[in-house]
């Protein structure tokens, strides 16, 4: 199924696209699905198992309560954050749940969501939901994976649509795209072959699904919940959600930065501050369980925003930011994401940070190349150096939450995406390793990383770390 630079680019809530967004789009899916195929009054109780990565990091990535909501008929990319923590008080005060927020059915935790230790056999992140009658006979039961970046597929490898409506103009997806690639060197021969960029490329194919009016808006949505992110990191004060009781920086760094404007003048890195300042106001919003932007998961939701302010806020001259060089931006760096997904993963559970973190620093450093006025050729050699220095990139979330080492994580991927876009617009396009062959090492690294490295809170920092 092709993807749309909107499918790599989500609003949604945190702290996890793969353990929140994806279980919320799940539990949704079933409870849809009880409606259509036996009518939700025939359903007397739910069961959810969880699997593995989703067992071993759940609770602190929010999957419990995620997918409680998705059964009560939430969507991640328009539940109220502040209306969260009420719905869930609701169901476990009442014991019960509202399917689809219309038939209560018996739900507690202790009896209804069991965390299983060992995997399902498509991915780590697996979830088995079952419907039972008043006499405890199963009445339907379904398997569904939640594969990263919030995509879910169901036990037959089929992705799994969230239940939004369409938008308006959106002509669902398919076959015909104008201009088809999978790989790196298929996006460099389109360019060569039309003289379109990447963004142009990936401009095309949308308008397979949507208006060229409609992309634009679009994107400036995303934009826009980007911005929004970075501007409630910023004002949002006091500790993260956990027993780490970790204390929020953005709002204290922003005020540092504001209040000494002069020190940037005697500093001519201060502005790295500044993209500091950016990636962790999102994660730091993101593991609040506040409105991110999935890009392309929400672990790794600061990196492109970050650099995405420094092109808005930073870069002068002939290059100067505008609406259409944000466009391009979020275009280009859903094409390489798009390379991503259709031949490798987006999953820290499948391959480690480096396809979290990793991907967002590829996808940022080749967007913003791009709107430095890169060549295809530059684009793809900042694209593939933003990730040949996260390969073998680990996860190791200190007590299963997306916070140490997620939130500075992201800074230092805006920092070395800057520095990939940078080294690439300094050569000629001309490189040895291509994105196509640091992708195809970044799967096969994460294949042979153990398990206990790929969102399990069993190795690495997260064993390393006490909790208080
Ligand atoms: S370490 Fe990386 S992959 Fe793991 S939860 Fe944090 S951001 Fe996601």
């Amino acid at each position: 199924m092709p993807v749309s630079v909107f499918d790599l680019f989500k609003i949604g809530i945190g702290p996890s696209s793969s353990h929140t967004v994806g279980p919320m789009i799940a539990g949704r899916q079933f409870a849809c699905h009880l409606q259509d195929a036996l009518g939700l009054q025939a359903v007397h109780s739910v069961t959810v198992e969880l699997f593995g990565s989703l067992s071993a990091t759940g609770v602190g990535h929010g999957t419990d309560k995620a997918v409680l909501l998705g059964l009560a008929g939430h969507e991640p990319d328009r539940i109220d954050p502040d209306q969260i923590a009420p719905a869930i008080a609701d169901i476990r005060a009442s014991g019960s749940l509202l399917l689809m927020g219309q038939h209560r059915v018996a739900f507690t935790e202790k009896e209804h969501l069991l965390f299983r230790r060992k995997s399902l056999p498509l991915h780590p992140n697996g979830m088995c939901f079952h419907a039972l009658d008043s006499a405890g006979a199963e009445l339907a039961t379904r398997e569904y994976y939640s594969v990263g970046g919030g995509f879910v597929v169901d036990a037959a490898g089929e992705r799994v649509l969230n239940h939004a409506p369409a938008l308006p103009g959106t002509a669902g997806h398919g076959q015909g795209l104008p201009h088809p690639f999978r790989t790196g060197a298929e996006l460099l021969a389109q360019c060569q072959a039309t003289g379109l960029s990447p963004a142009q490329v990936m401009a095309a194919n949308e308008q397979h699904w949507r208006s060229s009016a409609e992309v634009r808006r679009q994107l400036m949505a995303i934009w826009q919940a980007m911005a929004g992110a970075v501007r409630r990191g910023c004002a949002s004060t006091g500790h993260l959600p956990g027993p780490m009781h970790v204390r929020r920086r953005a709002a204290e760094l922003q005020h540092q930065l504001s209040s000494a404007p002069e020190a940037a003048l005697r500093d001519p890195l201060s502005m790295l501050d500044w993209v500091n300042l950016y990636a962790m106001a999102v994660n730091e919003e993101n593991a609040a369980g506040g409105r991110v932007v999935t890009a392309p998961t929400n672990g790794a939701a600061g990196v492109i925003p970050a650099v995405l302010h420094y092109y808005v806020n930073f870069i002068q001259g002939t290059h100067k930011p505008n609406e259409d060089g944000i466009a391009d931006f979020l275009l280009t760096a859903g094409a390489i994401g798009l390379i991503y997904k259709e031949n490798a993963s987006l999953s820290g559970a499948e391959v480690g940070c480096q396809g979290e973190v990793g991907v967002a620093c590829s996808m940022a450093a080749g967007a913003l190349a791009a709107v430095m006025g890169g060549t295809p050729e530059q684009i793809e050699n900042a694209a593939e150096i933003g990730m040949e220095h996260n390969l073998g990139m680990t996860c190791d979330p200190v007590g299963g939450l997306v916070q140490i080492p997620c939130i500075e994580r992201n800074a230092m991927g805006a920092i070395k995406a800057i520095n990939a876009a940078r080294m690439a617009l300094r050569g000629d396009g001309q490189h040895v390793v291509s994105l196509d062959k640091v992708i195809k090492t970044m799967m096969q690294t994460g294949a042979d990383m153990k398990s206990k490295y790929k969102e399990t809170s069993r190795g690495g920092l997260a064993v390393n770390v006490v909790e208080c």
